[in-house]
């Protein structure tokens, strides 16, 4: 088996060959250990039958991991310079395609499509830009992929958020959006020692294992993001009072709103983040013929 990309040694050597320079603008802090980075692939369960789906490869570090546990990797990179590098790292594997693309602006349905013809599964797995990792997130989820999970680094802050329980601070309209698609979890916390160079701030490993169908039934599901939203737009304050000033015409709806909690057995001195999904799910259905 070839050497790891990811050692601080090899990183090195990779970086000056290319006269590499790292763009922060683009979160480019690459892993320079190969023990987290197997640790990272076994979260994502693959195996030899399995699709991968990476997004921002960098140097390859993660990649290569990907390309020895699974059946193909299909990675997008965003930025240009590094597809000389890659053409050359991963020179040893063939089952790895990189797509330069901004995975944001990317039809991904259809490259899977293309590209997982004769996989079992797919998962995405992947070290995150930390600039975008809650847009890159809901885009996979909202364009409902055929995919079994996600497996990302991102932020500490942000993975708190993401796996947070009703009744905790961390609690709040991200947490529902991911938990209503997926199982969330926090699986790994990780220290800013092993990127080059290192972020600022504390990183985790979060597994999101998608639900067969969405946690709790909704009438209209834009319409229970935009309850959610709403819900929490100032947090110390209640549900009424952030229901009435942040729902459209909600001040003369208030009577409306009042109803609609009366009927779902809430509370309306109770703050969004004591709520959970499901009252969410009943709270928006009975909201929703007043406002459609
Ligand atoms: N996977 C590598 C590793 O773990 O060492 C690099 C991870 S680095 C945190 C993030 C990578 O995402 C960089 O290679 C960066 O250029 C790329 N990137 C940033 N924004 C992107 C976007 N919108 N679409 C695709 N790739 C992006």
């Amino acid at each position: 088996m070839d050497k790891d990309i990811a050692t601080p040694i090899r990183t090195r050597a990779i970086l000056e060959k290319y006269g590499f320079s790292f763009k922060k603008s683009l979160g480019q802090n690459f892993l320079i250990d190969p023990n987290i980075l197997k640790k990272i692939v076994s979260f994502a369960e693959l195996d030899k039958n399995s699709g991968a789906i990476e997004i921002g490869p960098g140097i390859g570090a993660l990649t290569e991991q990907l390309a020895r546990t699974s059946k193909k990797v299909v990675a997008f990179e965003i930025d240009q310079r590094l597809l000389p590098i890659l053409n050359d790292t991963l020179s040893p594997y063939s089952n790895i395609k990189i797509i330069h693309h901004d995975v944001l602006k990317a039809d991904v349905k259809t490259v899977m499509q293309e590209e997982f013809a004769e996989v079992s599964d797919v998962m995405v797995v992947a070290n995150l830009p930390y600039y975008v990792t809650t847009p890159i997130i809901m885009k996979l989820l909202e364009d409902q992929l055929p995919i079994r999970g996600i497996v990302c680094m991102l932020q500490k802050e942000v993975a708190d958020r993401i796996s947070a329980r009703p009744g905790t601070k961390d609690y709040g309209s991200l947490s529902i959006a991911i938990q209503y698609y997926t199982e969330a979890e926090t699986v790994m916390i990780v220290p800013k020692t092993v990127f080059m160079p290192q972020p600022n701030v504390d990183s985790a490993v979060i597994r999101l294992t998608k639900r067969n169908r969405p946690a709790v039934a909704v009438i209209d599901e834009r319409f229970f993001f935009q309850v959610t939203k709403a819900s929490f737009a100032q947090r110390r304050k209640t549900l009424l009072n952030n229901l009435t000033s942040q729902l459209p015409e909600g001040k003369q709806k208030k009577e409306d709103i009042l109803r609609a909690l009366q009927v779902s057995e809430i509370d309306p001195t109770r703050r969004g983040e004591t709520l959970s999904l499901q009252e969410f799910a009943t709270l928006s259905d009975e909201l929703y013929p007043y406002f459609h």
